[in-house]
């Protein structure tokens, strides 16, 4: 028999069933308490005096760009390396991604490549923190501040790393986690927008609310909004995440540290590493392929193992709606070399030390034979 692995797991426990009991049985489903304990949380944590709580990671993003005044032909650099919410946020409000390459260490955007990106319409830098592992933030937000750009940090994929103490999510002017069930901590669908400026704050939480006021009267609109709102059930199951995050953390750095023992020396194979100074909460778990072995036959075989895997990313660049933009093969050599190599194996804060052997045993063999 074999066995079925998942790729990714969420960790959710007595406490989140009990609490999201609670509000069920309470009747205050939407616009309660819990979405403002969440928001509480989530702020501490960073550092950040204001925390938006929003219905999605991409909701916080399109909320972030719209924020900040950037709109029709203004110019954001970002990164190709990512997920495609990342720059579909500019596109929302008719905004230019200006791509650019990415860092081999880091997986982020080059920040020697970002003045050649530059022009007078540029606005704002995007960087992405991809995998859980840190971009090259303080030289990215030194050359924002150097050019008076805004720095959007997605941080999505970032909850709980730390660069010298400092926790992602505090370089941005605004700074976004996300909280899909793969992510650190889940909320089913959700998101946060983070910043310390508190008139981007208000912005963000009219936005969020159907442009509503301040003062919230229900039927009265004062800008253009959205419903990105963040349900009462989502939120405290957010709540009791927030409170177990070190806990889920733990069992992820288990996780992470065993499969870099039992993989380490596997001739042909990168492992992931934290960059330096960085505390890393890993979101994904990606090792990546020397030239020569074919991923999509070692795919094959983990998947006939009851092993799910999946390239990660594919680049940005290169899928048809951007393509559309003319962006072709060539555009990112890094990324695109990158993106051919990397596959993300099972990962989740509950897997078993006897699947992650099995994984690692599997992945072994099917790269070297048995
Ligand atoms: C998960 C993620 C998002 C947001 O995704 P949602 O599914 O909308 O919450 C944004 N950027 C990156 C890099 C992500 O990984």
């Amino acid at each position: 028999m074999t066995r079925r692995i998942p790729l990714a797991e969420p960790n959710i426990g007595p406490d989140e069933i009990e609490l999201v009991t609670k509000v069920l049985q309470s009747g205050t489903i939407a616009l309660g308490p819990y979405a403002a304990e969440f928001e509480r949380l989530l702020a501490a944590h960073a550092g950040r005096a204001y925390a938006v709580a929003c219905s999605s990671g991409t909701a916080g993003l399109h909320m972030a760009v719209r924020a900040l005044g950037i709109g029709d032909g203004d110019e954001v650099i970002t990164s190709p390396f990512s997920f495609v919410a990342s720059a579909n946020c500019l596109l929302y409000e008719r905004a230019v991604p200006r791509f650019v390459d990415i860092e081999e260490e880091s997986l982020g955007m080059d920040p020697g490549l970002v003045a050649d990106a530059a022009t007078v319409r540029t606005r704002a830098i995007l960087p992405v923190h991809v995998f859980g592992n840190r971009c090259a933030i303080t030289d990215l937000s030194a050359i924002a501040g150097a050019r008076g750009w805004h720095l959007v940090e997605d941080a999505c994929e970032a909850l709980g790393t730390t660069v010298a103490g400092r926790p992602l999510g505090s370089f941005g002017d605004l700074s976004v986690f996300a909280f899909y069930p793969n992510k650190q901590i889940t909320t089913g669908e959700g998101g946060v927008v983070l910043t310390d400026d508190p008139e981007l704050a208000e912005v963000i939480r009219s936005l969020r609310n159907q442009g509503r006021d301040q003062d919230g009267t229900w039927l009265r609109h004062v800008r253009l909004g959205f419903n990105y709102r963040l349900d009462e059930l989502s939120a405290a199951l957010g709540v009791v995440q927030m409170r177990r995050r070190e806990e889920l953390a733990a069992g992820r750095a288990r996780v992470a540290a065993r499969y870099h023992d039992r993989l380490t020396g596997v001739d042909g194979l990168t492992l992931p590493r934290a960059m330096p100074d960085t505390q890393v909460d890993w979101f994904v778990y990606v090792v990546r392929f020397a030239g020569g072995i074919d991923r999509n036959r070692v795919m094959d075989d983990l998947a006939a193992d009851g092993i799910p895997t999946r390239p990660y990313f594919n680049p940005i660049h290169l899928q048809p709606l951007y393509r559309e933009f003319g962006y072709r093969e060539g555009d990112f050599p890094v990324t695109e070399r990158v993106a051919a190599s990397t596959l993300a194996i099972p990962f989740s804060s509950r897997l078993p030390d006897a699947d992650i052997d099995y994984v690692a045993e599997r992945l072994t063999r099917a790269i070297h034979g048995p």
